[in-house]
């Protein structure tokens, strides 16, 4: 079991070989609505995210965030966020700035490499942060769209145009994840964990074209250690290339754009 130690705060970013820059908390936590299928198939699971260190400042990074709502509220926690995303900046951000000219990589963060927004007002911190650094690129992925409240500020974030929502459905939560989808119109997009075909309900995918049209739905097979189950090939699904072809490879070289940043797909814009 991982604790933090009395007065241990800090807000910390990672590095990841797929998405880049990205933000993480600890799922205990913050992972409010998680289903029983996530919970399982969790790619946080893997042997990547659970060495201490990473285990620690994810509950470290959740403490911090708890302890400065506490403190001042969306705003103190926004400072303290604003402060991360700008270090998510590329190095070459100055120059081009000077110049005129685009950075070798683009600036993006995603929000929740692990973890899930677990409360309205840490939501709204994020929303400060998004509207105060537009030409940062978010994206999230949430099953956090129970509780109406949290459903309505996290659909703030998914309508800035410098950030794009997906609500991460599965077996066990894809009839609330369409509702959700329905009343917010144009707003979002799916991210669909996919298990084997035999074991998805029958009913999902008739109830995912009832509503979803093609390019507002990823498909994410579910995959493990360069593993993963037979893609689906019908629409209106898109499948992740990263995880169904080869184009393209995870990528450790901090000067080379990561998988996401190059195939762009759940990237806004
Ligand atoms: S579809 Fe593209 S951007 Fe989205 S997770 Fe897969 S590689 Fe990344």
């Amino acid at each position: 079991m991982v604790t933090a130690r009395v007065h241990d705060y800090g807000l910390e970013l990672t590095q990841n070989s797929k998405v880049g820059w990205a933000f993480s908390l600890s799922r205990s936590e913050s992972c409010v609505n998680a289903t029983e299928i996530c919970k399982r198939l969790c790619y946080g699971n893997g042997v990547r995210y659970q060495s201490a260190a990473q285990r620690h400042k994810r509950l470290r990074n959740y403490r911090t965030s708890e302890f400065l709502l506490r403190k001042g509220g969306p705003k103190l926690l926004a400072q303290n966020l604003v402060a991360l995303v700008d270090q998510a900046r590329p190095v070459d951000w100055l120059a081009a700035q000077i110049s005129g000219e685009a950075t070798n990589l683009p600036y993006t963060l995603r929000i929740h490499d692990v973890g899930d927004y677990f409360s309205c007002d840490y939501a709204r911190a994020w929303l400060i942060a998004i509207r105060q650094r537009p030409q940062c690129k978010f994206w999230f992925y949430t099953r956090s769209f129970l509780e109406p409240k949290l459903l309505s500020v996290l659909s703030e974030h998914a309508s800035e145009s410098n950030c794009q929502g997906f609500l991460s459905i599965d077996n066990d939560n894809f009839e609330q994840g369409l509702l959700a989808f329905s009343s917010y119109p144009g707003v979002w997009k799916l991210a669909l964990m996919q298990p084997e075909e035999e074991k998805l309900p029958v009913n999902l995918l008739p109830a995912v074209r009832d509503v979803v049209s093609p390019g507002e739905i990823i498909n994410f097979p579910y995959h493990r250690a360069g593993k993963h189950v037979q893609p689906l090939k019908v629409e209106p699904l898109t499948n992740c290339p990263q995880i169904t072809t080869t184009a393209y490879p995870l990528q450790t070289n901090r000067s080379e754009p990561k998988p996401c940043q190059s195939c762009s797909l759940c990237l806004p814009g």
